[in-house]
């Protein structure tokens, strides 16, 4: 039997890993800026969790988790998503009771059994956020400006904000019966998937992708029309701060997300460029919004809570679009010689190492032409070799390897002054 990697499952490898670690330097760096801290949760959760949590009638929870009975016959399921399992955390460890207002970010790894394709894996990435404690529109708005800095600084464009309330709840019921005697008539004619959802949650109707309901879906009564005063009030502000932020949005009355959790403002970052969409019918790179219940549903604290997730599958497929992943060379690569001077060679690259320098050498060694050839390949800055001369004369001639054949430039550098002239050249770099 040939071994493969499991279906939907996918190895990153160098040099994509490169762009992976650089999506989530800047993440790191960006989001500590905006006081968010990173939460590490298992990968695995008991399955009631998300049942609870994301909701019984969601493509999610109905057909997309990666469910399992472990050793002690207990439910267990791969993590599908992130916001369930940090509200459990955060509940467990009491983090509501120790401090008011709670900023966390994470990153990692999710599983959903879905249908893949372009931009659609069953192990995908999310980068999300999540700030507990504060129903104040400035709190969904500093989540919404984030992201958009996110893509700002990674350099993405074409990425287009989103944005719908599904209200508080209170009044929900006034529009579900809207909804309800809007989609009756078309009942007959839908598919299971779809009678599940009309008759148990009905607004999930509105992010049908069946051919057969997207008429009656663009004509469906919308919730903005059905707002209580706290929602209608609490939107004005998000849209006003938007707007006093300069952050450009497009009012999306149909966008209710897939997750039974959300209440009043919810957002989605969509990837619409004017040609090709390299991301096909997965555009939408990032989805969030409010979840005021989520945590006292599960048992914990009243804290309304408002968060984003970012596929960065997604996020990464654009970047590699944008412009190909390079391997980085090393600054200077050290030719060896058969003999014991070999020994010395070595002992200098880990040296110059030490001092911070990416320096590396062939562990076969060869000829010494050979060498500088791999050491082109690789795209190294500088070649030297260090044999019996330059172990006597204490030098190194040092090629550039960015000069043209026929023009070659080399220096003579001492072992003593080897590590400084890398710390120069390295900032003319
Ligand atoms: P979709 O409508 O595309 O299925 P979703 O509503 O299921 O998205 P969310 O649960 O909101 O997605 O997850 C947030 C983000 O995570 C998505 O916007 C997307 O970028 C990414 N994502 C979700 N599922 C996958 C997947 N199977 N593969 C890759 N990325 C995914
Ligand atoms: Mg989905």
């Amino acid at each position: 039997m040939k071994l493969q990697a499991v279906k939907g499952m996918n190895d990153l490898l160098p040099p994509a890993t490169a762009l992976w670690q650089h999506v989530e330097a800047t993440a790191r760096a960006l989001f500590g800026r905006y006081g968010f801290q990173e939460v590490r949760t298992p990968m695995v959760e008991a399955t009631e969790l998300f049942v609870r949590s994301v909701g019984e009638v969601t493509d999610i929870v109905g057909k997309e988790m990666y469910t399992f009975t472990d050793k002690g016959d207990r439910s267990i399921t791969l993590r599908p998503e992130g916001t369930a399992p940090a509200a459990r955390a955060y509940i467990e460890h009491n983090v509501g009771n120790l401090e008011p207002l709670t900023r966390w970010f994470y990153l990692g790894p999710m599983f959903r059994y879905e249908r893949m394709k372009t931009g659609r894996y069953r192990q995908f990435h999310q980068l999300g956020a999540e700030a507990y404690g504060t129903l104040d529109p400035a709190q969904d708005v500093e989540l919404i400006a984030l992201v958009a800095a996110f893509f700002r600084v990674l350099g993405v464009p074409d990425v287009t904000l989103h944005l719908n309330t599904l209200g508080d709840g209170s009044t929900r019921p006034a529009y579900l019966a809207a909804l309800k005697a809007h989609f009756e008539p078309l009942v007959a004619q839908m598919s299971d998937d779809a009678k599940l959802a009309f008759e148990r949650n009905t607004m999930r109707l509105l992010d049908s992708k069946e051919a057969a309901l997207q008429e009656a879906i663009a004509a469906a009564p919308a919730i903005v029309d059905f707002l209580d005063e706290g929602s209608k009030a609490h939107f004005d502000d998000v849209r006003r701060l938007l707007a006093k932020l300069e952050l450009p949005y497009v009012l999306d009355r149909r966008l209710v997300r897939g997750l039974d959790y959300y209440t009043r403002t919810t957002f989605e970052f969509v990837y619409a460029p004017a040609g090709d969409n390299a991301l096909g019918t997965a555009g939408t790179v990032c989805g969030g919004g409010r979840y005021d219940r989520l945590v006292h549903d599960l048992g914990g604290p009243e804290k309304p809570a408002v968060g984003f997730a970012m596929g960065l599958d997604r996020l990464v497929l654009l970047l590699e679009k944008l412009r190909a992943p390079k391997r980085e060379g090393p600054l200077l690569f050290i030719g060896t010689f058969d003999g014991p001077e070999r020994d010395d060679a070595l002992a200098l690259v880990m040296r110059l190492r030490d001092a911070g320098h990416f320096v590396d050498f062939d562990p076969r060694g060869g000829k010494l032409g050979k060498q500088k050839e791999r050491a082109s390949k690789v795209g190294a800055r500088f070649f030297a070799g260090y044999g019996g001369d330059e172990h006597a004369s204490r030098t190194l001639k040092v090629d550039d390897l960015s000069a043209p054949k026929d023009a070659p430039r080399s220096e003579h550098v001492s072992l003593e002054a080897l590590a400084g002239w890398l710390s120069k050249e390295a900032q003319t770099a």
